[in-house]
């Protein structure tokens, strides 16, 4: 048997395309031109068009290999993306630079990400470094030197204000500048965050946020050295009103002119940042949530297949244009948003006025759609910003119409798959525990099944934790099932291990 070539294995991955070629060709030069060749101020490109892909909990791109990232990293250029983020993630680890193995997961990890940052920079796209600085790895963790936690704060963390631990906290970003420089990158940014995992609540590190702030700025210092160019950057995920101010004051008396980016989280239900100041000749950014539809919704980060907000996210790009914000950091989960990442990113760059638009080019580069059924790839497609309005079964029959000349591959099946679960959740509805009919029980086990395939056999993923893990925002029905299959007797023998 002939070993399939890259290029085969290529076309596999991203469906056919060429790489790096701009998403939405056909549409410039085609028909539906309309406003294209005479963009309005509103379709001026943003800046900063960050897709912040944290490789982790044994997400999409945590499960990649190399030539599958690259691959997919060149996609994200070319739907409009300038700037890839990845989180150091110290998280489950041991420290990668004191371990005596390669194939500890620390390392295994951190060589990962090193090669995606190689791969994007050979793309042209910009980097930028997410940190929480005083996350540790487990075996930097000592008892005297701990954290104290709080509602917020949680994880392997050390206090700061602690000499000692300052110092394996400094270490690190010693050890992470040194080896990324070492490999050839040069940082443009680093985004850090004070929470989601960071913080003290101790005595002494109070109020968090300025001691976070300080900390950054000695980071800061050191980064430079061998990243010259590299930008202080905040995220203010998880910040309160009150906080922004501290840091804001913190920035004119002790660091005037030092921020150089604050990207402000924009909260479930919203389109824009809340209403807060920056510091002087800082900009504004703003974190975009692309995995979720329209509403929050048990959907949140794939758990049902594939994600879509058509609506959310040209309403959110419109509100930041108008508020003076330079950009977003779209954040990312996995490839179950790669429709909301196609329409942020490329109304983000002004080619599409429309969330209609982008997917129509969508259907084409990735489903193989010709210029008619682009238009009704786009119509079905878009009907998914509100699952439960989705009108079953006649969606079902236009997917198997559109599917059968459709380009095979993940972007396909994952639609497939979120038809089905959507059936099997509307057929399984609300029983409370003493409800459930046989009816309805075999449909959650069908549901739990092909939650399963999407999971391993669509997405290729082992292991999955943290906000990934099934059991975190599960369907509405999950503890009245689990309440009524506790009860019900067990079966007679084990299931046959060959079935599995
Ligand atoms: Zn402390």
């Amino acid at each position: 048997m002939t070993p399939p070539s890259r290029f085969k294995r290529r076309d596999f991955l991203v469906g056919g395309a060429l790489a790096g070629a701009a998403l939405g060709g056909s549409i410039r030069g085609g028909e539906a031109r309309a406003g294209v060749d005479d963009p309005s101020t509103d379709r001026k490109p943003l800046p900063f068009r960050e897709c912040y892909c944290p490789a982790h909990f044994g997400n999409s791109y945590e499960a990649m290999w190399p030539r599958e990232r690259a691959a997919h990293l060149a996609e994200l250029k070319a739907m409009g993306f300038n700037r890839l983020g990845d989180w150091l993630v110290t998280t489950d680890a041991r420290d990668p630079y004191t371990t005596d193995k390669a194939w500890h997961l620390g390392r295994v990890q951190l060589e990962r990400k090193k090669q995606a940052f190689r791969d994007a920079r050979a793309l042209g796209l910009d980097l930028n470094l997410i940190v929480t600085p005083n996350h540790v790895y487990l075996d930097q963790l000592r008892p005297e030197l701990e954290a104290t936690k709080s509602s917020k704060i949680f994880g392997q963390l050390l206090c700061p204000s602690r000499p000692e631990a300052r110092k394996i906290i400094l270490n690190n970003f010693v050890h992470w500048c040194d080896d990324l420089a070492d490999a050839g990158l040069r940082l443009s940014a680093f985004t850090a965050f004070a929470y989601d995992y960071g913080g003290c609540d101790c005595e002494a590190c109070r109020p968090w946020v300025l001691t976070f702030a300080r900390l950054m700025k000695e980071i800061h210092a050191l980064a430079k050295e061998r990243h010259p160019d590299i930008e202080p950057w905040f995220c203010s995920w998880w910040w309160t009103p009150e906080e922004h101010a501290l840091v804001n004051d913190w920035a004119a008396r002790e660091a005037p002119g030092w921020l150089q980016g604050m990207t402000m989280h924009i909260e479930y239900g919203q389109t824009h940042p809340k209403e807060v100041e920056v510091p002087e000749g800082c900009r504004k950014l703003a974190f975009v949530h692309i995995g979720y539809p329209d509403e929050r919704s048990p959907e949140v980060y794939g758990r049902q297949g594939a994600v879509i907000a058509p609506n959310r996210l040209p309403k959110t790009l419109d509100e930041l244009r108008a508020r003076g914000f330079e950009g977003f950091q779209a954040y990312s989960e996995g490839v179950f948003d790669d429709a909301n990442k196609a329409i942020l990113a490329g109304l983000a760059d002004g080619r599409f006025g429309s969330a209609d638009e982008a997917m129509r080019a969508y259907a084409e580069r990735y489903l193989g759609a010709k210029a008619e059924s682009s238009k009704a790839w786009a119509a079905w497609l878009t009907r998914w910003g509100d699952a439960k309005s989705v009108p079953l079964p006649a969606a079902q029959t236009e997917f198997d119409r559109l599917a059968a000349d459709a380009k095979p591959g993940w972007r396909l099946e994952h639609w497939r798959v979120k038809l089905e679960m959507e059936r099997l959740d509307r057929a399984i509805g609300r029983p409370k525990p003493d409800e459930w009919t046989p009816e309805q029980l075999a449909n959650a086990d069908a549901w739990f099944a092909t939650q399963e395939h999407l999971y391993r056999d669509i997405y290729r993923l082992g292991p999955v934790r943290h906000v990934l893990h099934p059991s975190f925002q599960p369907p509405s029905w999950r503890d009245s099932w689990i309440q009524a299959t506790q009860a019900a007797p067990a079966p007679a023998s084990p299931p046959d291990p060959s079935e599995a």
